[in-house]
Parts: structure tokens; C-alpha cells; sequence
């Protein structure tokens, strides 16, 4: 390897960081300096932990602090952890100390933490779709549970869909992350959940990340529903999002075969419109069902006789979060950072001019904006 890298190679995003940092550091400078390189020359979501070649323990969040990021330690020994979720340091028994700040930076020595705000940023942006879909329910944020949040989600629901709410027997949700606001909707509601969809437990494939056929019987084999306790009932589904779609029709199939009258779905997140560059594979607008279809068509598409989303207000009450503290940028396309909106516009243009996308953007000639 030569002085500059220069035969560097990239796998994947985190090389990226590796080799700015390298370069850093062999440059002289010091680890503050490398972070506040990383952090003003990249554009995204990015939570980095590391130890340098002196040992140097250390971790650090994007500007806009996007993906989370905590630290904690064990009190029986001077031992300490960075974690993205504090669910691991629970199961590793240790305490959890603070969340990191959005640029900040954060290294250990024998005396504990130090903390180094490296960037301020005016605008912090945590994914809410963290909340719908990605932690761990026994994780924490800002000291509460996402169970406790879920569960309020599912609450708001039955408050904005009271007639649809009348007209239902029974709730079922979409394990495991329709488990959570499944119990708020029947805590508000007063309706019996039914743990009638039932996830095989050795299929454990994402859907969204699939393609096509695949996809299918993947959902197929992965979700089994018990016929008796919908047959001849009208059933609101949880779920906790619809990306494509593809889940909630089979699901929803699945239903109508074993005699569900009607069957209605409550989404905890709101309408995704807009792909995500911040991690997560909902890349092109043309994947999403959401970014084409009002929620009537959707509930067409995928054979529900209708489907309520969560409303922004009350995904944002539920978080407990400001407004201008979240991403929200797949349900409302306003992106927190300059690259992601601009990439998201030209392909928003692309898309209405009838371009049909196969790749991400940045793998297309795009990716030199
Ligand atoms: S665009 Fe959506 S999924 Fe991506 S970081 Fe923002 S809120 Fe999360």
C-alpha cells in the first residue's frame, strides 16, 4: 500500500471512511481532525466506531446524527461499549451512559468517556423509521422504550379510524413488528388481538430485499395465517409499513382463503413516498407503491378493503421527538442533507418522465452530481 492509499479498495461505504480516516491520520493529523474530515466531506448516514493503531478507542456520528448511536460501560469492570441500539449493552449487562450527539465525536481511556462536540449542526435528523421498524422494541430512545412507542402508535390509529374500528372483530398483526401497535390498537379499541399470523421461524429473508419471485415465496413460506380465528370476521392487520407491498397482499390473500370478511390495514408509518440513500434498501420511486398510489389504490392493489396509514402528527407525538429533530424524508421527500436531495429530485424527474429505474442512482451515471 502506497504513502496516499492510492491502491485503496472499496467494498463497501464503510472503506470510504476507513481510507479519509487513514489518510488523516497518516497526514499528521489527529483523530478530531479525521472525524471532522469524515464528517464535512460525506454526505449521509454514518455511525463509526474504531480503534486507532495506538489503541485509541473511539466512535462518531454523522452531522445530523441520523442512524443511532449510544455508549455505555460495565460497572463491574473498566470496560466500555459502543452500541447502535442500548438492547446489547442490556445483554451484556451494562449500563447505558448517553446517546451521541450529532457530530460528536467520543473516545476512552482509562478515566471513561471524553466527549468532543466536533460539528455543530444546526439540523439534527433521526431516522423515524427507527421507530417504526428498525430497533429492537426493547431498545431505548431518550429513555423510552420503542415497544412503549409502537404501542402508542397503534393507539393513535384507533383515534383517527374510530368507524372502521366499529365495524372490526378482531385484530391480527404481522409479526414482530405489528405485534407492538397491535397491543395499543386493542389497549384503545377494546378489540381482541388474535395472534393469528404466525411467522416461520427459520425464514428469516427481508422481503423488500428480495427479487421479485423470490420475494413471493419467500413471504409465502414465512407467514402462515390460523384460518379459524379470522374466518367469518372483518380483521385489522398491523403492519409497519408498506414498502412494495408485496407482504400485505399476500398476507391479505392468505386471509380472504381462510374466510376473513373484511380486512382492513393500520400502518404505524406513514405513506412512504421517496427512496432513503441513508442506509436502507428502498432505493428507486418506482419500487415503492406509495410514491405512485393515493391510499385508496393501494388498498386496491393489495385486495384490503382499506388501509389507514399513520398520520405524520401522530408519528411525530409518538416519538416524542420535534419535527426538525426526525428524517422524515421517504414520507414527506424533503432530504436533511444536500446530496440525498438532489439525487432524489433528478430521480423524482426521471421517474414522472416514464424512465424506468433498475439501479440505485448512485450506480447510474447520476452518482456524479
Ligand atoms: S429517508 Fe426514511 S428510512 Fe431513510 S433515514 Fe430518513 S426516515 Fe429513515
Amino acid at each position: 500500500m502506497t504513502e496516499n492509499f492510492s491502491d485503496f479498495y472499496y467494498n463497501c461505504d464503510s472503506d470510504i471512511v476507513c481510507h479519509k480516516m487513514l489518510l488523516a491520520l497518516t497526514q499528521g493529523k489527529d483523530l478530531v481532525s479525521a472525524a471532522r474530515t469524515v464528517m464535512e466531506s460525506l454526505d449521509g448516514a454514518f455511525s463509526v466506531t474504531g480503534i486507532t493503531g495506538d489503541g485509541e478507542f473511539f466512535a462518531f456520528k454523522d452531522p445530523h446524527g441520523i442512524k443511532p448511536l449510544c455508549a455505555g460501560h460495565d460497572p463491574n469492570s473498566a470496560t466500555f461499549a459502543f452500541s447502535s441500539e442500548t438492547v446489547s449493552l442490556d445483554m451484556n449487562s451494562f449500563e447505558r451512559d448517553f446517546e451521541l450527539e450529532p457530530g460528536e465525536l467520543v473516545t476512552v481511556s482509562q478515566d471513561g468517556f471524553k466527549r468532543t462536540q466536533v460539528i455543530k449542526n444546526p439540523r439534527e435528523a433521526f431516522c423515524a423509521f427507527e421507530y417504526a421498524y428498525f430497533a429492537r422494541p426493547d431498545s431505548r430512545f431518550n429513555g423510552k422504550y420503542v415497544y412503549e412507542i409502537r404501542e402508542d402508535f397503534g393507539r393513535n390509529l384507533v383515534k383517527e379510524n374510530p368507524d372502521i374500528v366499529k365495524e372490526c372483530d378482531v385484530i391480527v398483526s404481522v409479526p414482530e413488528t405489528g405485534d407492538d401497535p397491535a397491543m395499543g390498537v386493542h389497549e384503545e379499541s377494546g378489540l381482541r388481538w388474535e395472534r393469528a399470523s404466525r411467522r416461520h421461524r427459520y425464514v428469516t429473508e427481508r422481503a423488500f430485499i428480495l427479487l421479485n419471485m423470490e420475494r413471493y415465496s419467500t413471504i409465502d413460506k414465512k407467514i402462515n395465517i390460523l384460518g379459524s380465528k379470522v374466518a367469518g370476521k372483518n380483521v385489522i392487520i398491523t403492519e409497519d409499513s408498506i414498502v412494495r407491498g408485496d407482504t400485505t397482499k399476500v398476507i391479505i390473500e392468505k386471509m380472504r382463503k381462510a374466510g376473513a370478511k373484511k380486512v382492513y390495514v393500520f400502518v404505524t408509518f406513514p405513506r412512504i413516498i421517496g427512496p432513503c440513500f441513508y442506509g436502507i434498501d428502498m432505493s428507486t420511486y418506482g419500487q415503492l407503491v406509495g410514491s405512485k398510489h393515493n391510499p385508496e389504490e393501494i388498498a386496491k392493489i393489495i385486495g384490503a378493503d382499506g388501509v389507514c396509514y399513520q398520520s405524520l402528527e401522530g408519528l411525530i407525538r409518538a416519538t416524542g421527538q420535534k419535527e426538525e429533530a426526525l428524517c422524515l424524508a421517504c414520507v414527506t421527500g424533503k432530504y436533511p442533507t444536500p446530496c440525498a436531495q438532489k439525487m432524489a429530485d433528478a430521480m423524482k424527474k426521471r421517474f414522472l418522465d416514464g424512465y424506468e429505474e433498475k439501479n440505485r442512482i448512485y450506480e447510474t451515471e447520476e452518482a456524479q452530481l
